[in-house]
């Protein structure tokens, strides 16, 4: 049958059917699965059949994650980890070894920072940053011994975009591995393997699941490499559990509908209050003011769900705005039903020093806001009262 749309295929593409005519998918709580004889044991384990043998291998709840999820990020193959970050260290971790090299674009969620900066360099596996202001000189960066590109975007808190068409090509051109974390943009957003990633990675926890309630990443991607890290995820054991896989699989049937609306509110949100006297600026990728407004719209279908404000006054009047809201939750997670809103120079990116904030765009009154699926009106007031009060 020919490709359905993007909704169909995340609602319909399902593996997991047991003998009892369920029309939902249900949990396989099981660590592992039986053999009919010895010679069927045989032929899993070498490989010449398919068929579940260990759920740190596979389960039918991760593999029916896996299949929803290629088909609509339009890759060949995948696995899902327990956590977001396990699957950007199994990305790095399988595919390099001791002498490789990182190029990895500057403003990174802070423990792909730390893994970066700290976890890598121990095994001798070094990185360098690029900035993405300055990504005509990028190719200066590349060492004989670069391997990976590792990129995020729109970058989490400054939003800023980096061309996946530019990118694609610029690793290309190096022989470089191309990973992608897409957690911002989802797969409804913004499809990286089409330009050329030969890795996209996410932490489902985000929008994925959507309403704050498990951890889980997904790796996907070519499947030479796949194979690559399913060797190393198998024996090294970062695998989902079967109820997170199926919690997660049955967020996939609604993340359309969920981004559709977290993005008209972070829009209506962002519209409203661009050019408030409290605030030097309002950044979102689909408001016209931002600087990479139609590169945004060459490779993302809408806006996402995040915005950031930035308060007049600093990081005390970011705190005190903090403490005057009403409803939005303040709490170190994005991309929930419920608004969320965090300050990252005191929080997320607090380790930096003030010098790197700048550098990826974290002014001291810099605040994210997760736009969650309230209606638009009620996250405008409670934004509006606090920052009333906290003038
Ligand atoms: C949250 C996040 C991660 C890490 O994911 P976990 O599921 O928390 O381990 C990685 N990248 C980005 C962009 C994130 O927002």
């Amino acid at each position: 049958m020919s490709k359905k749309h993007f909704e169909t295929e995340a609602i319909r593409i399902a593996s997991s059917k047991s003998n009892q005519r369920e029309h939902s998918a249900p949990i396989y709580l099981t660590s592992s699965f039986t053999f009919d004889s010895a010679e069927e044991a045989r032929q899993m384990f070498a490989e010449e059949i398919p068929g579940n043998i260990y759920s740190r291998y596979a389960n039918p709840n991760s593999t029916d994650l896996i299949e929803k999820v290629c088909a609509v990020e339009g890759t060949e193959a995948g696995l899902a980890t327990a956590s977001g970050m396990a699957a950007m260290f199994a990305s790095m971790a399988a595919l390099l070894q001791q002498g490789d090299h990182i190029l990895a674009s500057r403003s990174l969620f802070g423990s792909t920072h730390q893994l970066l900066t700290r976890v890598f360099p121990k095994w001798g596996i070094s990185s360098t940053y690029g900035d993405i202001s300055d990504i005509e000189n990028w190719d200066k960066l590349v060492q004989p011994n670069t391997k990976m590109l590792f990129i995020e975007t729109p970058s989490n808190p400054g939003l800023e975009i980096i061309d996946l068409e530019w990118v694609g090509k610029f690793a290309k051109a190096h022989n470089l591995i191309l990973v992608v974390d897409n957690c911002f943009a989802t797969p409804y957003l913004q499809q990286p393997a089409q330009w050329g990633a030969d890795i996209v990675a996410h932490s489902a926890t985000k929008y994925i699941d959507g309403q704050g309630r498990v951890l889980g990443g997904l790796i996907l991607g070519k499947k030479e490499l796949i194979d690559e890290i399913n060797f190393f995820a198998r024996h090294t054991g970062p695998s989902i559990s079967p109820f997170n896989a199926w919690i997660l699989s049955r967020s996939m049937e609604t993340l359309a509908v969920r981004m559709d609306r977290h993005c008209k509110n972070a829009l209506e949100v962002a519209s409203y209050f661009e050019g408030n006297a409290e605030l030097e600026f309002v950044k979102y990728p689909f408001l016209k003011s931002h600087p990479q407004h139609e590169l945004a719209k060459k490779q993302m279908k809408q806006g996402g769900g995040i915005i950031t404000l930035t308060l007049k006054g600093g990081i005390e009047r970011a705190q005190r705005f903090i403490d005057q809201l009403q409803m939005i939750t303040v709490t170190a997670n994005l991309g929930d039903s419920r608004s969320i809103i965090t300050h990252p120079a005191s929080t997320t990116h607090s380790k930096l020093t003030e010098e790197e904030r700048q550098r990826v765009g974290i002014l001291p009154g810099l605040i994210r806001l997760s736009t969650g699926l309230e209606h638009h009106e009620d996250i405008i007031a409670d934004v509006q009262q606090a920052l009333d009060k906290s003038k």
